[in-house]
């Protein structure tokens, strides 16, 4: 483990108040963009969503943003080492100590299980003066994402996602927050939203039975108007950190 991963963990055990570590599960188009951000008003704390990360640098063209853009672009998965130590070093920053949303990570079990040892080999188990992890499974039938994630369009200002089909914006292509002209996601195509769905299915969805066995698994329906699915994943949280 590197220096910053050090200081991480132990960041982790200063953790004294905040919700904890908290996984959002579940297959693109899920809503765990979305969620994410409610969680983060909620409870003051910083939503670490990888895809976000990546993007970042592909458009400032960093090394990293080199070697994952291809790769995004076909809706494949950038490999394991490139993007846990992209979370390494951003769960070293102090504003994650209190709690902090996975968003889109752990993404195979390689991932998880790094993040296992990244929490000191005792993931998932309280913590000195931290809460264990809580893992929000966002359940979607597939015609369903397919049907959101054709329809989408982000804010390359404040990442707010509309669905032209179920959840327009007040005005045509702008956003509703600030203004901004709202765009496809390159990997929001039809032939490429295929293949993140298959990514999902052979390389993601196993990690379900993995948080299951160590009883960390919450599930919740996704497929339900969004202020409701909110309530469920607040629920899901607190009744996660009781455990
Ligand atoms: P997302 O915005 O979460 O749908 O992620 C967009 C793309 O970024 C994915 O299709 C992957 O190519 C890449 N990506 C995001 N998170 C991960 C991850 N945890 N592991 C591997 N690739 C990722």
């Amino acid at each position: 483990m590197d220096s910053s991963a050090t200081d991480a963990v132990k960041g982790q055990a200063k953790m004294a108040t905040g919700i904890g570590p908290v996984i959002l599960f579940g297959p693109p188009g899920a809503g765990k963009g979305t969620q994410a951000k409610v969680i983060t008003e909620t409870y003051g704390v910083p939503q670490i969503s990888t895809g976000d990360i990546l993007r970042d640098n592909v458009s400032r063209g960093t090394e990293l943003g080199l070697q994952a853009k291809a790769v995004m672009n076909r809706g494949e998965l950038v490999p394991d080492d490139l993007v846990c130590g992209m979370v390494a070093e951003r769960l070293a920053v102090s504003d994650c100590f209190k709690g902090f949303i996975l968003d889109g990570f752990p993404r195979t079990l390689a991932q998880a299980k790094w993040l296992d040892k990244f929490f000191g080999n005792r993931a998932f188990e309280t913590l000195k003066d931290c809460r264990p992890a809580v893992v929000v499974r966002i359940v979607v039938g597939y015609n369903v994402l397919l049907q959101r994630l054709t329809g989408r369009v982000s804010c390359p200002t404040c990442g707010r996602s509309y669905n032209v089909h179920t959840q327009p914006p007040r005005v045509p292509d702008t956003c509703d927050v600030d203004g901004s002209r709202l765009f496809t996601r390159k990997d929001d195509r039809e032939e490429v939203i295929a293949e993140r769905l298959k990514a999902y299915e052979q390389q993601t969805l196993p990690l379900a039975e993995y948080y299951r066995k160590r009883g960390r698994l919450l599930e919740i329906d996704g497929d339900q108007p969004v202020e409701k699915v909110t309530a469920d994943v607040l629920r899901a949280i607190e009744h996660g950190n009781s455990l």
